[in-house]
């Protein structure tokens, strides 16, 4: 059995479901389980009908999921020639019912009906593309993961019972020998008492790991619109370098720091069970991508930058001098995590203890006033965060051109710097 990944981008229209097609038709004895993520920006559009339904904005409402319904059925219609088939009638129903929802009373949990309704684009999604290889072939099956990834109701971030879960993958795959390629929602679960749940904004690539874990696949691959995992964003570099093989590790590594090839909490159940994951082009299937696995022999050939834009960097003093160390960052760790701010980078001298995160005024007015009491505090904004995996002299200085630099830190294989333009 391997798991194949594909995201948004890879379904994203009619063309792009025909080369899905294209791509399993290269795997014609592999026994495959297939994780489809919502088709284009679906996802982001289910979030704002969510919000127009709590808004009670029924307008605007009615008017998205119009849009979106027909997005799906200019994909059908160009899919499928026989404009007869059910699956026309089955999409529009999914969201003609969507739309009546207006008629029912709504939940007060706003994240339990966010993923009654974000849902939708994965079920819509998976379904497209069953129908459509069903044209083709009778050994595939459309499998529910609402049915079959079980999780608590922490509804939008979900966590999941792996023993349930496989349980489930188990019997599910058993009960269907005759079938060779299993299509299945990513980023979806369910409750023991059978609610939808989510697993986190692009948490598709997880389930690719769940499922492989479960069934004890022999590789995963991600499907995607690069040529594999990059050593820097094309964002913002012009000469980027694909990493051919690296190991979980540094993969686990660079996802720590922000790089966003996969969803970090992917690796974790791979690497528990050395299940190779690589990350492939869709657009070149036949090129070698990268691959991800155990040996850590190729991991410092190349240096990696991860940019992290947008940042704040803030800075506390005791006010009496009195600089405990322990105490002064339990307090402020303790206020940090109560307002729901990440850190990104920290670092402490004698007299102060400096924190780097994401920039956002709220949480941040917050902090300040929090602190403010016992402490003399400073900040800065507008800052860039780069860190250098693999680092040499050369890099450092090609990247700090130009750069005030806040903050530098550096081990090892690893250096942070925290900087903002001249
Ligand atoms: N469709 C979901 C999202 O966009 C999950 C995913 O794509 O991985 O967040
Ligand atoms: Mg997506």
């Amino acid at each position: 059995m391997k798991v194949f990944k594909f995201g948004g981008a890879s379904v994203k229209d009619a063309e792009a479901v025909k080369n899905v097609k294209s791509i399993l038709d290269k795997f014609p004895n592999d026994q495959l389980f297939v994780v489809v993520s919502a088709m284009g920006k679906t996802t982001n559009a289910l979030e704002k009908i969510t919000e127009a339904l709590f808004n009670k904005d029924y307008d605007q409402f009615r008017e998205l999921i119009q849009e979106r319904k027909q997005f799906h059925l200019a994909i059908l219609n160009e899919l499928f020639e026989d404009k007869t088939h059910p699956v026309f009638k089955e999409i529009q129903d999914i969201f003609n019912d969507l739309g009546n929802r207006v008629n029912i009373a709504i939940s007060e949990n706003y994240d339990f009906e966010y993923d009654q309704i974000v849902s939708l684009g994965e079920v819509v999604s998976t379904k497209i593309i069953h129908a459509y290889l069903g044209l083709f072939q009778n050994d595939v099956n459309w499998a529910d993961a609402r049915r079959l990834i079980r999780t608590n109701n922490n509804y939008r971030y979900a966590d999941v019972d792996w023993k349930k879960t496989e349980e489930l993958l188990l019997n599910y795959r058993n009960k269907f020998p005759s079938k060779r390629i299993f299509i299945t929602q990513g980023f979806l679960g369910h409750t023991p008492e059978n609610f939808t749940t989510t697993l986190g904004r692009e948490g598709s690539d997880f389930t690719a790991g769940i499922v492989a874990f479960c069934l004890n696949a022999k590789s995963v691959t991600i499907w995607k619109d690069v040529p594999g995992m990059l050593n820097a964003d094309p964002k913002w570099f012009d000469n980027t370098v694909k990493l051919d093989k690296i190991s979980f590790k540094e993969a686990i590594e660079l996802a720590y720091y922000g790089a966003s090839v996969i969803h970090p909490k992917t690796l974790k159940p791979l690497q528990n069970k050395t299940i190779p994951l690589y990350v492939k082009s869709f657009i070149s299937p036949e090129a070698e991508g990268t691959v991800i696995q155990q040996s850590t022999e190729n991991d410092s050939l190349i240096p990696s930058f991860i940019f992290k834009m947008n940042q704040t960097l803030l800075s506390i003093t005791p006010k009496d001098f009195s600089f405990i160390a322990e105490e002064n960052m339990s307090f402020i760790f303790k206020a940090m995590s109560e307002i729901g701010l990440r850190i990104n980078v920290m670092q402490n001298s004698a007299l102060s203890f400096s924190v780097c995160f994401d920039e956002n005024e709220r949480k941040l007015e917050e902090l300040v006033e929090r602190l403010s009491m016992d402490y003399i505090v400073r900040f800065n904004k507008d800052l860039e965060l780069v860190t250098i995996r693999h680092y040499d002299a050369e890099t450092i200085e090609r990247l700090t051109e130009r750069k005030d630099i806040l903050l530098e830190q550096k081990t090892r294989q690893t250096v942070r710097i925290v900087m903002k333009d001249i």
